[in-house]
């Protein structure tokens, strides 16, 4: 594994589609053992920067570096192995196989064995606090579940940077509760680096370290909780929206 003190970062970053710039030099780095917020109207751009930070979107200009290495126009499978994992706003689970069977085939794609694979689906489960998923069929999973299992298959990788895209759609604010706290854990008790993008703006600042803000492409503010909550230009994107 590389070592957890490299950072993943984007820096001077735009991406156009055509002659519109869904993202104009933006600048980020993801920390090891941090959670990093970003938030922004709707169409801001932040989905195009996790596509950007993971390999489904090669920036136009601008460099995505992990550690010291350039990474931006690797595919998103390489990233993975790199260490930056994902989720995605809709499931994608096989929904022929139960949780166990869906987190197990990660780490058999990863050239583990079946029984470690198995093993580590069910500690990784343990740890998350929903063993009793194991034997569920992934078709039939309430929402939010189906949601923990896709951080839980993301984390089956072991990523050193994990980017969750809208993980509390839907959610209860109980449940989204709960989602939080594991966000913490997984910056805190294993050392990931993660970024979260959300609608619910008062969960990211519940859980974030330090937090982006995009409007139109552009990184309006940065900094922690307090910055973002007294930020003029923040208040005005918002309202303006
Ligand atoms: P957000 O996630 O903040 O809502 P997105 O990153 O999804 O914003 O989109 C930012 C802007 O880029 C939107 O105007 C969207 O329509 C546009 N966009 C995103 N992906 C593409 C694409 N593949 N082709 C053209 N325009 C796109």
């Amino acid at each position: 594994r590389k070592d957890k003190g490299s950072s993943l970062a984007a820096s001077g970053v735009t991406v156009a589609f055509g002659g519109f710039k869904a993202l104009t030099d933006v600048t980020m780095t993801i920390t090891p053992g941090a959670v990093h917020g970003l938030i922004g109207p709707n169409g801001a751009g932040k989905t195009t920067m996790v596509n950007t930070l993971t390999g489904f979107q090669a920036p136009t200009t601008g460099t995505v570096t992990l550690g010291d290495s350039n990474v931006g126009t690797l595919p998103p499978h390489e990233m993975r192995r790199a260490g930056v994992a994902r989720t995605f706003q809709a499931g994608r689970l096989f929904p022929g196989l139960d949780v166990l069977d869906n987190l197990a085939v990660t780490g058999v794609g990863l050239g583990h064995s079946r029984s470690t694979s198995e093993a580590e689906a069910l500690r990784l489960l343990d740890w998350m606090g929903v063993p009793h998923l194991a034997e569920q069929p992934a078709a039939g999973l309430p929402y939010t579940d189906e949601r923990r299992v896709g951080i839980a298959r993301a984390l089956m990788f072991a990523p050193d940077f994990l980017l969750l895209d809208e993980p509390a759609a839907g959610m209860s604010e109980a449940e989204a509760a709960d989602l939080a706290s594991l966000i913490k854990r997984v910056a805190e008790e294993l050392g990931t680096g993660v970024l979260l993008i959300e609608h619910n703006v008062g969960l990211v600042l519940s859980v974030s370290h330090h937090v982006y803000v995009l409007d139109a492409g552009q990184i309006i503010e940065e900094g922690d909780v307090d910055a973002i909550l007294s930020s003029q230009a923040v208040r005005d994107a918002y309202l303006g929206s």
